[in-house]
């Protein structure tokens, strides 16, 4: 098959872990037969140095068009002194606004190599972890009518019962190709839009019967991640907790060089991109970490191409490579092997 993808690798190390990403992408295309097309284009600093702006038009345009968009991280010191909508930052809102990408996936993963740098005690996590959090992203208070009155200020949490059903049918959608286990969090015993999200889950849940659901209000939720966080496979939520909840598992993992993440709409095209920003301390040293774009473009063949094979084939070959006792500086230590940016994508490459 053949699939075009926008790459946009942005400031500081996106340009390093995007070359890798996209290295494994073509050995992919060799090993199961498909044809994978990039096309390079501005957002973020560079943007703005290159086009006056941080999301050029033409690169919007691009996106639109591809199959899927595979993004490296923007902004860095040079722009710091830019404020609000000239921000390199306002290039990822804009991206995720212009291809109505209303879900955020962001699987916590905690490989089993890397359990020491996970801050809970080894008999809590097990041998390994793997949560995968589903953030509403375009709705909610982070959306809703604000403002101040005298002497006071609110904001306002809102969600039509159309939101609601097309992240929850992501997640449930998510969860068939896990575990098939989905937990709805919310706070339904106080809001209303969460008692909103309780009927339309009820309803959803009533097409994937093969999926085990469950309520949880969010203080609970955040409390089980630390007490138990094996309990959980797929957790879907609305914006705000999703935020949070998002950070909270990803520090279970130890390192920011190694979480993934998706966005996704209505259509098969997401934006790809690892979580961690564009590390401008460490740009252009071959030192950055490329696993966390790697697993992005594993995602990418999941989610978008549905070539479950080729992405288990990425993951699994990730997971060798660390196995096999290779590390980036970031999630190096004593008795390891320690490797360079280009090294670690040559090593999972070959593991391919
Ligand atoms: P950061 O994630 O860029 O860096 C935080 C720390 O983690 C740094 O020490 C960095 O060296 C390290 N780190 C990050 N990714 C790594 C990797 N792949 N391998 C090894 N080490 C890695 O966060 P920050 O320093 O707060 O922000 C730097 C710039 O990135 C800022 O301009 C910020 O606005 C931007 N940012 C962009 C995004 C994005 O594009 N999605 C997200 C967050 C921050």
């Amino acid at each position: 098959m053949n699939f075009n993808i926008v790459t946009v690798s942005g400031d500081g190390i996106g340009p390093d872990i995007i070359a890798e990403a996209k290295n494994i992408l073509n050995v992919i295309g060799k090993k199961y037969n498909h044809t994978f097309h990039f096309t390079e284009k501005p957002a973020g600093g560079i943007a703005i140095d290159t086009c006056g702006c941080p999301l050029p038009e033409d690169t919007i345009e691009a996106c639109k068009k591809a199959d899927s968009v595979l993004l490296g991280a923007v902004g860095g010191p040079k722009w710091d002194h830019l404020g609000g909508n000239d921000r390199p930052e306002k290039a990822l809102l804009g991206l995720r606004g212009s291809l109505e990408l209303f879900a955020n996936l962001r699987p916590a993963v905690l490989h089993k190599q890397l359990k020491e740098a996970c801050p809970l005690k080894p008999e809590i996590i097990g041998d390994s972890l793997d949560i995968l959090i589903v953030r509403e992203l375009t709705g909610g208070i982070y959306f809703g009518k604000r403002g101040r009155t005298e002497g006071g200020a609110y904001d306002t949490m809102a969600y039509s019962e159309k939101e609601i059903e097309r992240v929850l049918r992501v997640g449930y959608g998510a969860a068939m190709k896990r575990r098939k286990k989905v937990t709805v969090v919310d706070k339904a015993n106080i809001l209303e839009t969460s008692r909103l999200w309780r009927e339309v889950a009820n309803r959803v849940a009533k097409d994937f019967p093969e999926v085990e659901t469950s309520f949880l209000y969010v203080d609970n939720c955040s409390m089980q991640l630390i007490r138990d966080p094996r309990q959980f496979d797929v957790i879907v939520t609305e914006n705000m907790f999703g935020d949070i909840l998002s950070d909270e598992a990803s520090m279970l993992t130890g390192s920011i060089g190694m979480l993934a993440s998706a966005s996704l709409g209505e259509t098969k095209r997401g934006m790809y991109e690892p979580i961690h920003g564009s590390a401008p301390d460490i740009a252009g040293k071959d030192v950055a970490n490329p696993i966390a774009t790697v697993l992005s473009a594993a995602m990418m063949l999941r989610y978008s191409f549905d070539l479950e094979e080729e992405a288990r084939a990425v993951e699994n070959a990730v997971t060798k490579t660390l196995d096999d006792g290779y590390r980036t500086a970031d999630i190096w230590s004593e008795g390891m092997k320690k490797v360079g940016t280009k090294e670690m994508g040559r090593l999972i490459a070959e593991r391919i």
